[in-house]
C-alpha cells in the first residue's frame, strides 16, 4: 500500500490545511518501538536486555517453601545490587561476584513466578 497524502483542515491556522501523510502497516511496524512489535522470542539479546526497567525484584533474595513451593520476597538485596542505582553493580561480570546469579532467559520467563509483571506479561 502506498502513502496517501491526506488534507485535514488546521483549526489553529485561519485558512490553513494541515497535510499529513497515511503510513502503511510496514511503515508502522518500523517505526514502533521493537517491543510492540516483537515477541520476545523474536528480539535481540540487547533488545531483550534492555527490557529491564531497574525495578530490582530480581536482584531481592527470595525465600521458597520446600514443602509448599510457595515464593516470598524478603527485604535483602544481592550484595551487587546498588540500592541507589537499583541496578547491578557490575553487570557485565555479575557471575564472577554472584556466581549463582541466574541470566534470565526467555525460557526461564516463562517459567518463574517470581518476575514482576512487566516482563512476564511482555510476550
Ligand atoms: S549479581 Fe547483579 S544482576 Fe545478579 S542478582 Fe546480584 S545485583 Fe542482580
Amino acid at each position: 500500500m502506498e502513502n496517501q497524502a491526506t488534507g485535514i483542515s488546521d483549526i489553529s491556522k485561519p485558512g490553513g490545511i494541515l497535510y499529513t501523510t497515511a503510513m502503511t502497516d510496514t511503515e508502522l511496524e518500523n517505526t514502533a518501538p521493537f517491543w510492540k512489535t516483537k515477541t520476545l522470542r523474536q528480539m535481540t539479546d540487547t533488545e531483550w536486555e534492555s527490557l529491564c526497567d531497574g525495578c530490582g525484584r530480581c536482584c531481592l533474595n527470595k525465600v521458597e517453601f520446600e514443602d509448599t513451593g510457595e515464593i516470598v520476597f524478603t527485604n535483602i538485596r544481592c550484595k551487587m545490587l546498588d540500592p541507589v542505582s537499583c541496578r547491578c553493580m557490575d553487570y557485565e561480570n555479575r557471575q564472577q561476584h554472584v556466581p549463582d546469579c541466574i541470566r534470565l532467559t526467555i525460557e526461564e520467563v516463562e517459567t518463574l513466578p517470581w518476575l514482576p509483571p512487566p516482563a512476564a506479561t511482555a510476550s
